[in-house]
């Protein structure tokens, strides 16, 4: 029964399914959302991920994404900064900058083109195991339904991940929430995102849309992101000035502010009988370093891989076992590494001791003077940890 359901056709979801059926495999998706998606987060790609995008046929027409070219780091009220290049990298571009429904278009539109079956309006509520197969309990239109599947992929961001036998959760909760904008300046970006590090946590902006337009992150504790969202647009622009400085020159206007809480979730397992998680369901990082989204599109090319080479050397019925297994393993190393960097960041960086300030600025100046430094950075940035 080569029968593998996807719970969740959002990005990482919709990306597996894509790959899995290029490769030969029988997949099929649930999802809850009925319509088009209308979310207009932002989501930062790393070059690595723009590949998968590719190999999924999702890149390139239609998709409008906005390249990133050098990334300025720096800390407020301390000296060193650092400048990441694309020439760094060797890559055209170091990552992109898109709109989470504009990518979900992309990918709606590519499940037709493949016709891999999505039952909309299908909002999974749980599983039970039954030896060689799952059942899948759902709602929809108002009725209970159950459905068979040899192997189930959540790919939901997490909203079933409690109802997993032998996964438990870890969470850690940082004390601090984000506040998401789309903010305007009078001087073009060229192609650069900043990274401020300051000690109420970290701001960014990426380069998106029109040529002096970005999306904005800015962190801090909860209290203080409740207040900024209250302000109205000319105080919030001020405020954000103060923040962050003239690097990006001056902003003249902020739209779509909204925040959420920050917390790293991370599992015991990646592999539960025959239930796998992929993407936010497995890990929701700090956007910090950016990693998280880049991790689950991982996630999601590796599980592909490993299903199909067990498909092609299939011996008997337990033709998957093995590879779920081998993609808990291998996921592990990078996923560990991408969390502890990421954790070291906020860490090293949302505060204003002295102590951490000059070496953080140390740190900061060398990455700026020493090429190999620079590279690995970059080759970070744009891959994912070493394998
Ligand atoms: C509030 C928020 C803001 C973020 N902002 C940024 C950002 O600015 N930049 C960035 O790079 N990353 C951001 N991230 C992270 C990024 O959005 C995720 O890494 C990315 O969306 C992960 O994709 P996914 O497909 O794993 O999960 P999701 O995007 O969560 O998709 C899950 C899918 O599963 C479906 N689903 C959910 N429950 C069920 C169910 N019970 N049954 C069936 N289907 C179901 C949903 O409808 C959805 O389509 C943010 C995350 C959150 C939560």
């Amino acid at each position: 029964m080569d029968n593998i359901v996807i719970i969740g056709a959002g990005p990482v979801g919709a990306t597996f399914a894509l790959l899995a059926k290029r490769q030969g495999l029988n997949v099929s998706l649930m999802e809850a959302r009925e319509g088009p998606s209308r979310e207009t987060r932002s989501l930062a790609l790393s070059h690595g991920s723009r590949d998968i995008l590719d190999a999924a046929h999702v890149w390139g027409a239609g998709l409008h994404a906005t390249e990133i070219h050098a990334i300025h780091t720096s800390q407020k009220g301390g000296f060193g900064r650092s400048l990441i290049t694309r020439e760094d990298g060797g890559v055209p571009a170091l990552g992109y900058v898109l709109t989470y429904a504009d990518l979900q278009t992309a990918l709606d539109a590519e499940l037709e083109v493949q016709q891999i079956p999505v039952q909309r309006g299908a909002v999974v509520t749980a599983f039970e195991e039954r030896g060689d197969h799952v059942d899948i309990r759902f709602t929809q239109a108002g009725g209970e339904h159950i459905r068979e599947a040899a192997v189930v992929v959540l790919a939901d961001g997490g909203a079933n991940l409690g109802k997993v036998p032998a996964i438990s959760i870890t969470e850690k909760d940082y004390g601090q929430a984000a506040l998401l904008g789309h903010i305007e300046t009078d001087t073009p970006h060229r192609g650069a995102a900043y990274e401020r590090f300051t000690p109420e946590g970290p701001a960014a902006l990426l380069p998106h849309g029109g040529t002096k337009e970005y999306a904005m992150v800015w962190v801090s504790s909860p209290a203080r992101i409740d207040a900024l969202k209250a302000l109205d647009d000319a105080a919030f622009l001020d405020a954000f000035q103060q923040h962050f400085g003239y690097r990006a020159g001056r902003f003249t206007q902020i739209a779509g502010r909204r925040s959420y809480p920050l917390r790293l979730r991370t599992v015991s397992s990646r592999v539960s009988g025959n239930i796998t998680v992929i993407g936010n369901a497995a890990q929701a990082l700090h956007p910090v370093a950016g990693q998280g989204f880049n991790l689950g599109l991982r996630d999601a090319n590796d599980l592909a891989r490993l299903l199909a080479d067990a498909r092609r050397e299939r011996v008997g019925d337990l033709i998957f076992s093995n590879a779920l297994r081998k993609y808990g393993l291998e996921r592990n190393r990078d996923v560990e590494r991408s969390v502890g960097f990421t954790d070291f960041l906020v860490g090293a960086f949302s505060n204003d001791h002295l102590a951490t300030r000059v070496p953080r600025g140390v740190a900061l100046a060398l990455v700026d003077v020493l090429p190999f430094a620079r590279r690995g950075l970059a080759r970070r940035m744009l891959f994912g940890a070493p394998k």
